[in-house]
């Protein structure tokens, strides 16, 4: 693998820059896609408006002038001479510029235009001149520091040395068939496109390579289920189920019915089970996975279940233990802070059989446990999971029937083509009785009335969820943190109420003792970094605020206000953002998961269809699964087909393709 430190320009300054976009091989650079183009057309500033994004071009007729100001800030103003008379033209910040712009020189600004005063108040100078034909810029996810320019700059470099040696997913064989372009080839068309045609050719295939290295896993996996499908075939006693089912505190839906009982029938057939069960935030998930874990063990086998954070697993095993406190079910819970006697006691009691079932993290696979005879595995909020985590459940040797949990919501023909690998479930109902959450969007400046509203529901005895994205206050930022917050509310309601704080730094043990005080009632407002953001569930709380809203992908917006609203009382979330409303005018205007992923995914670009930080198997970098689904399609078939070819068994880049399957 090539360092990016021999990238020409990148020294170890720009490669730490490079890591935070996550960028750290030659392939993650190139394939840093735009996540959208500009095109400069030359405007008409006769019909200009006020807010308006104007290029114009001309000759510097001006030599330029620098005023500097307090603070290092500099502003530069040059006259142009366009084709349309002379344009004044300021841009703060660069008067490193003046040397380059003698007069007589190309010069292309863009930016807004006051008439009145007959000046360009630019953004951005270009050198050259605007052709007939449109200019297509890229614009791509940069962060502090590194320009548009220098990113630029950087892949282009690298494709000029390394553009041959980047790995190309696609077998000659498709190769041909599609007449695609090399991928150096089309890497540098999407980089640099020479026109929209040439563009589009050249992210299909692009996109395809993407579709199709991700098809070939699931495909893999596919066919390596069905080379061993046999699990274990049950015949428990189903009377013992459905006497659990009527002692519930709720009637199930009839989707949560459908999916239990798709769940049962596989446990009974002797083929193993392979089933993802899919339903909105709220939609009751875990009722499903528990009755089958309980119908699991009164066939004598037993359970585990996998939540992605120490918080779930806590809140699933005082769950689960409540649920089936009246039967002889045992239930224990092993987590990564569980101390070292205890885990030694549960090792041996999970070996020995004494344990039905078990919650806990992914230590459950990764750790050296070993059960006496598992045969149901349950993991919870699958997205986290990716699809090698997905083959190193099954390289465990154990062949267990899973059941795959996931709040992400997909339509079902692209579930089953993106979890081709397995059945799906899908719950669509929410629970009788739920009213749907009442969102407000507030400025900073309006805080009075959104602790006027928190007042409110205090004074009912309600709790309260606040959000804020960071732990500590750090220099360079302004963005509200917890224990801020904390002061800031103990304040405003002097102290009357409890306030505490969880996030993700803090210790296991105190979040849980925080979380169980949130869930007992013991604390009213409870301040959190998003470790609350998937599957805590407290039906008392019904009102979340989240300050610096605008710092939220939209799919995580709505994971957190699916905290709020489980009950049958009105819930409130406020979002508090000083900008960009109108993204958040979405998640007021619907509360249904699949939209506001659509949404998201159209503003922020190609990449993470599931908000950045549920990274697991689903994000691309330049594909997306439903404007590409026909290519997701033949790349399915594709895929499919190269890999039943025992002709191309030989082949370097099939080997490549299964271990990466197995070592990421
Ligand atoms: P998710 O699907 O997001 O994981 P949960 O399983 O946490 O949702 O369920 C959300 C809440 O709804 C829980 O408090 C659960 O007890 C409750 N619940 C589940 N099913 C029903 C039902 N059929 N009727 C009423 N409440 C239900
Ligand atoms: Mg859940």
């Amino acid at each position: 693998m090539i360092n990016l430190s021999e990238v020409k320009g990148i020294g170890p300054k720009t490669t730490s820059l490079l890591n935070k976009l996550n960028i750290f091989t030659i392939d993650d650079l190139v394939e840093h896609y735009p996540f959208r183009y500009d095109v400069l057309r030359r405007s008409d500033l006769s019909t200009v408006t006020e807010d308006e994004r104007v290029v114009i071009d001309g000759k510097v007729e001006s030599i330029p002038l620098v005023v500097r100001f307090r603070g290092g800030l500099n502003k530069l103003n040059f006259r142009l001479a366009t084709s349309n008379g002379v344009v004044g033209v300021s841009i703060f910040n660069r008067a490193f510029l003046k040397p380059n712009l003698g007069i007589g020189t190309n010069v292309i600004a863009i930016g807004k235009y006051d008439k009145q005063k007959n000046v360009l108040s630019a953004s951005d100078i270009k050198f050259g001149t605007l052709s007939k034909e449109d200019k297509i810029e890229p614009v791509y996810h940069t962060t502090n520091g590194l320009t548009q320019k220098n990113l630029s700059g950087y892949i282009n470099n690298a494709l000029l040395k390394y553009g041959n040696e980047i790995t190309d997913y696609i077998p000659k064989k498709y190769m041909d068939l599609y007449k695609f372009s090399n991928k150096k080839t089309a890497l540098n068309i999407v980089h640099n496109p020479p026109s929209f045609d040439k563009l589009k050719e050249a992210s299909i295939r692009l996109k395809y390579e993407e579709l199709f290295e991700f098809m070939f896993k699931i495909n893999y996996l596919k066919l390596e289920n069905e080379k061993n499908n046999l699990g274990i075939k049950r015949e428990g006693d189903i009377n013992r189920l459905d006497d659990l089912i009527k002692n519930l505190p709720f009637e199930l839906t009839d989707d949560q019915k459908t999916a239990l009982k798709e769940v049962i029938d596989d446990l009974n057939s002797p083929k193993r089970m392979n089933r993802l069960l899919q339903g909105d935030v709220g939609s009751g998930k875990t009722i499903v996975a528990i009755l089958a874990m309980y119908y699991n063990s009164i066939c004598g086998y037993q359970s585990a279940l996998m939540a992605p954070t120490e918080i779930l697993a806590v809140q699933h095993f005082n769950n689960i233990k409540e649920l089936l406190k009246d039967t002889d079910v045992r239930v224990e819970l092993l987590t990564g802070s569980v101390n070292k006697k205890v885990k030694k006691d549960i090792y041996s009691e999970l070996k020995n059989g004494d344990i039905d079932i078990i919650i806990g993290t992914h230590a459950l696979i990764q750790e050296e446990v070993e059960y006496s005879n598992l045969g149901l595995v349950v993991t919870d909020e699958q997205h986290r999971f990716g699809v090698n985590q997905r083959a190193n459940l099954k390289n465990k040797g154990i062949r267990p029937d899973v059941l795959y949990m996931s709040a992400t919501p997909i339509p079902r023909t692209y579930a089953l083509t993106i979890y081709g690998d397995m059945d799906v479930s899908i719950i669509k109902q929410m629970p009788k009785g739920r009213i749907p959450v009442k969102t407000y969007i507030k400025k900073e400046s309006e805080i009075k009335d959104v602790l006027e509203l928190m007042y409110e529901e205090l004074r009912n005895n309600h709790q309260i969820y606040v959000i804020a994205p960071l732990i500590e206050e750090s220099e360079n930022t302004d963005l509200t943190t917890v224990n801020n917050l904390k002061d800031k509310m103990n304040l405003a309601f002097g102290r009357k109420y409890n306030i505490d704080i969880v996030h993700g730094k803090m210790k296991a043990e105190a979040k849980e003792l925080i979380m169980n005080e949130f869930k007992q009632n013991k604390v009213n407002i409870l301040i959190s970094t998003t470790v609350i953001e998937v599957g805590v569930d407290v039906p008392n709380a019904t009102m979340i605020v989240i300050f610096d809203a605008n710092r939220f992908g939209l799919s995580t917006l709505h994971q957190l206000r699916g905290r709020v609203g489980r009950n049958s009382i009105e819930s409130k979330c406020i979002l508090i953002s000083n900008s960009d409303t109108k993204r958040l005018e979405i998640m007021r205007d619907t509360h249904d998961g699949f939209i506001i992923s659509e949404e998201d995914f159209k503003l922020r670009g190609s990449g993470d269809l599931f908000g950045t930080k549920q990274s697991g198997d689903m994000s691309f970098k330049i594909a997306n699964l439903r404007s590409d689904y026909k290519i997701l399609v033949q790349a399915k078939k594709d895929s499919m087909e190269y890999l039943k070819d025992q002709g191309s068994n030989n082949d370097i880049l099939k080997q490549k393709l299964i271990n990466s399957i197995h070592t990421s």
